[in-house]
Formats: C-alpha cells, sequence, structure tokens
C-alpha cells in the first residue's frame, strides 16, 4: 500500500548492524515509487520538497506509534491528517475508451509534490478509516521498525517478515535462554 511503502522508505537494517537508510533521498528509489503508484513529481526533489516528504513521513510513523500503542487518532492528528490533504484537491473525472471501459480517475488540481503528498495522507487516511486499528503492527524486532498492516486471519503477524526477522528474533532468543541456562549453572 501507499501509506506503508512511504513510510517504510526510512529504512533501518533489521539485522541490527545500526545501519539506517532514508530512500527518499535516491532519486532511483523515487523513481520507481512515484511510477509505482502513479504519482507525477518533478525530480530530482529540491532540499525542501525532500523536507517537506520527510515531515509527511515523521507524523505518519508518529500516528502509526500511537495506533500500535492502542491508542486511536487523536483530533490533531485528524486535523493535520486533513490539512496535507486539503493542499492537494482532485477533481474526479469519468472516461470511456474504444471497448467501452470506465475509468474515474483523480486529477490533481494543484499538480506536483502538494499533490502527491495530498494522495499520500489520503491512503493512510483511507486504511484507519476502513481497516482495523488493532491490525497496524511495527515489526517487533526493535531493529527493523518496519510498519505494515496485519491483514493474517487470526492477527498474529509479530515481524514484517517470519523469514527474516521471525528467525533472527528466535534466534536470539534462544540464545538469551542458553546463556541465562548457563550463567545460572555456574
Ligand atoms: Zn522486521
Amino acid at each position: 500500500m501507499l501509506w506503508d511503502d512511504f513510510i517504510n522508505s526510512k529504512w533501518h537494517d533489521w539485522r541490527g548492524s545500526g545501519r539506517s537508510e532514508d530512500r527518499l533521498a535516491r532519486e532511483d528509489w523515487l523513481t520507481d515509487f512515484m511510477n509505482q503508484y502513479q504519482l507525477q513529481v518533478n525530480l530530482p526533489l529540491t532540499p525542501d520538497e525532500l523536507e517537506l516528504l520527510r515531515q509527511l513521513r515523521s507524523f505518519l510513523r508518529t500516528c502509526v506509534q500511537h495506533i500500535v500503542a492502542g491508542e486511536p487518532p487523536s483530533l490533531r492528528e485528524i486535523e493535520a491528517l486533513n490539512r496535507w490533504m486539503a493542499a492537494g484537491p482532485v477533481i474526479r473525472h469519468l472516461e470511456i475508451d474504444e471497448d467501452q471501459n470506465l475509468e474515474l480517475s483523480y486529477i490533481p488540481q494543484n499538480p506536483g509534490l502538494q499533490a502527491v503528498t495530498a494522495e499520500i495522507a489520503g491512503s493512510f487516511a483511507q486504511a484507519i478509516e476502513q481497516g482495523e486499528l488493532s491490525r497496524f503492527r511495527i515489526c517487533t524486532n526493535p531493529d527493523c521498525l518496519w510498519v505494515y498492516y496485519d491483514d493474517t486471519r487470526n492477527r498474529s503477524k509479530r515481524y514484517c517478515d517470519d523469514k527474516m526477522c521471525g528467525n533472527l528474533m528466535k534466534v536470539r532468543r534462544f540464545r538469551a535462554k542458553k546463556k541465562q541456562q548457563s550463567d545460572s549453572e555456574r
């Protein structure tokens, strides 16, 4: 989804090296991201534009942190979200092609980065409106911090990826337990 892909543009090395990467600063990553979600913006971004994206990202991450902690979005957060969305109004536009296929599109009235940030904020607003707040997650591996929506039937997805973070944490728990055992034997 647009909103979580965007938040995860701040990448943390889940293996625990402490490395992180801000993918918003990478033009190739941004190009793919904008194409994937059909967002139109001139690249490279100016430093101010990059800063605007980072502001939105940190705002959205804070919202997710609150949700994960069991706090529903506050009025302040909702107002802030509304401001991001209001900066990029759209006109709905229905088209029909030669094959009689109908397509409803949303034409940004403020093209450029504000349309992009409004679209991202809108994706998040839709997720909290239509999704279940209890399914928002931040990967339980403290080195990872990947944000995702748990769409498993029994809401059991504790890690962004069971093969990666899931296994790593299993190994860590195992080692910690062994250490505890050997310490107490001493
Ligand atoms: Zn993870």
